[in-house]
């Protein structure tokens, strides 16, 4: 049995115009899917967006003030919700979980107890997608446009134990390989190896705070860092597709899978529980 995608986004999430709660829903039980968490973004932090490049995105421009910052429009809460429980009564054979994705909550921590006190969110999960250089914050293209291609991971990778030391608000560490989607080719093959002393830093933060990681499928797939995670005291790992769209849901997951068995990683007696290291 597959686990559950832990990791999703619908039309509730700023950056998924294409994203679609039912249809996803359809998606799960065509699959075979036992159930699925809509985490959907919630976001705070304004930042600089890159200039044109092959990273360029026209949603983006679209919410871009004059001086090139972007702020994400809030979560609407009640109407996910709502959302939610009208799919749960049309999918009663889908165990569909509540969730929230939060955005560097470490440096937003009264928006996010404001938007955690307004509904029930079974699984929060912490991101970090946007780091400080010089007076702007600025996501990974912007970040890979004016620093070299392993200080931008040294840096991201350094700040996440101050994420997790910064916030008590969620329970899972969503994507800690976020900035590889974004890893210039002109940097050449990305070896985590090289990274080694850096990953095992913010996995041993993580494993003390009792969280568990998540295998992100959006990315690419290192089996090194699961097994880092498991060797720093790892005691759990989620799946998540991280789709903004239905036909991407569980993408991977076979693969994934694979690496957390490799990795000494379990299934739970729930396909929702995470998989617990043996
Ligand atoms: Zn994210
Ligand atoms: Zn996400």
């Amino acid at each position: 049995m597959l686990p559950a995608d832990s990791h999703v986004h619908t039309e509730w999430s700023w950056d998924a115009p294409t994203g679609s709660m039912e249809r996803t829903c359809a998606r799960a039980i065509a699959i075979g899917l036992p159930a699925v968490a809509f985490t959907e973004h919630a976001d705070y932090t304004t930042w600089k967006v890159a200039d044109d490049g092959p990273d360029a995105d026209e949603d983006l421009t679209a919410l871009m003030t004059p001086e090139g910052t972007v702020t994400p429009p809030e979560l609407d809460a009640v109407g996910y919700l709502e959302c939610l429980q009208r799919c749960r009564d049309r999918f009663p054979d889908l165990r569909i979980v509540s969730g929230v994705e939060l955005g560097e909550p470490h440096w937003h921590g009264a928006a996010v107890a404001a938007v955690l006190s307004a509904g029930q969110f079974d699984r929060v999960l912490g991101s970090l997608h946007c780091l400080p250089f010089g007076q702007q914050i600025y996501e990974m293209p912007g970040l890979y446009q004016q620093r070299p291609a392993e200080v931008v991971i040294r840096g991201y990778l350094a700040e996440i134990p101050r994420l997790i030391e910064g916030s008590d608000a969620f329970s899972v560490l969503a994507h800690i390989d976020y900035p590889l989607r974004y890893w210039p080719a002109a940097a050449g093959p990305f070896d985590p190896l090289a990274f080694q002393e850096e990953f095992r830093h913010a996995l041993r933060a993580i494993a003390g705070s009792g969280r568990a990681l998540e295998i992100n499928t959006e990315g690419p797939l290192h089996l090194e860092i699961v097994r880092w995670w498991h060797e720093e005291g790892g005691m759990a790992i989620t799946f998540g597709s991280d789709a903004h769209e239905p036909d991407l849901l569980a993408r991977r997951f076979r693969d994934a899978i694979d690496i957390a068995e490799a990795c000494g990683f379990r299934p739970g007696a729930s396909p929702c529980d995470p998989w617990a290291r043996i």
